[in-house]
């Protein structure tokens, strides 16, 4: 069957970004199992699935606006170091959960000096071109249980079993 909404679909992924340095793949590992049409993956990503079929191979770039929105320079900080005196030795890549207005937000620590520490907010591929190479796998029809929860239950597993 045809991939549309309201399918579920198995498949293997390898993104890179423009220059072609590769960010993540799912090859050698569990492939990607999404529920379409209910924001389950990026948008440009869901999009370019619509009308395949399984054991379908293709490339495809998805512009920022359509994998995980443009940058928002708003969301970097500075801040005097002290703030994060509980954490011992802060260091440039170290991923940290933050309180703000909007409640916890995973923060990425992008600079540091013996006064401040500068974090961003941003998703790490926020305003970043992405190139995927995708390989079909499965497609099926949803069920009931999934359609009304707006994702896949794997192996005819619910969540009541807890497994989510
Ligand atoms: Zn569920």
């Amino acid at each position: 069957m045809k991939i549309a909404n309201q399918t579920v679909v198995s498949f293997h992924y390898t993104v890179k970004d423009k220059e072609g340095d590769e960010i993540d793949s799912s090859v050698g590992y569990e492939p990607l199992v999404a529920l379409i049409g209910h924001k389950n993956i990026i948008e440009g990503l869901e999009e370019s699935l619509i009308d395949k079929v399984a054991g379908d191979k293709f490339a495809t770039e998805i512009e920022a606006n359509k994998a995980y929105g443009p940058r928002h320079d708003e969301l970097m900080q500075t801040l005097p170091k002290e703030m994060f005196a509980s954490l011992g030795e802060v260091e440039v890549g170290m991923q940290l959960r933050a309180s703000t207005d909007q409640g916890e937000q995973s923060v990425i620590v992008v600079d540091v000096t013996d006064e401040e520490v500068t974090v961003d907010g941003n998703h790490p591929l926020a305003g970043i071109d992405l190139e995927f190479d995708i390989e079909i796998l499965t497609v099926r029809a949803a069920t009931a249980e999934e359609l009304a929860h707006g994702h896949v239950h794997n192996d005819g597993e619910s969540c009541e079993s807890g497994t989510h």
